[in-house]
């Protein structure tokens, strides 16, 4: 196959890939495998926001190295911020940082399928199991208060 033809630029598709077996989607604005590595950039137009889009970045790195059955020292993962002025933010990546994330994705889908009551289909349990926070500060930056009603 053409190094060509192994390019990924912002695909038409969600990315569903595997992480630790897991359903994740890692869309990826651009990749490249070339010579044994695996280039990512993430471009960014808006604020700089490094832990944000590290850990965006992060996961698309754990994603390519399952994908290309690479390890993380043949990955190179960049946030390109294009505005103002194009600056990068660089992946430093360790085994401990692949193993590491791979055990979140476990961990938060987990949390996740204990408040399905149809893991299969991705139902949630009725809404009365789940308790209202008592700090109702939070409530206002809420997305969820007109279906939670509060
Ligand atoms: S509005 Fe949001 S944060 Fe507040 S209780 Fe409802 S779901 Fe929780």
């Amino acid at each position: 196959m053409a190094v060509r033809d192994q390019w990924v630029i912002e695909p038409d598709t969600y990315g569903e890939t595997r992480i630790g077996g897991i359903k994740a989607y890692c869309n990826f604005d651009f990749l490249v495998p070339l010579d044994g590595r695996v280039h990512i950039i993430d471009w960014k137009a808006g604020k700089q926001d490094e832990r944000k889009y590290g850990r965006q970045l992060l996961a698309y790195a754990t994603g390519a190295a399952g994908i290309y059955g690479v390890g993380p020292e043949q990955i190179e993962a960049v946030v390109a911020y294009v505005l103002p002025r194009y600056t990068e933010q660089r992946l430093n990546l360790d085994d401990a940082d692949i193993a590491g994330f791979t055990e979140t994705v476990r961990r938060e889908t987990q949390e996740m399928r204990a408040l399905c009551s149809d893991v299969e289909n991705n139902l949630p349990e009725a809404k009365e199991e789940f308790p209202m926070t008592e700090y109702r500060g939070l409530c206002g930056y809420c997305v969820f208060r007109e279906l939670c009603g509060r």
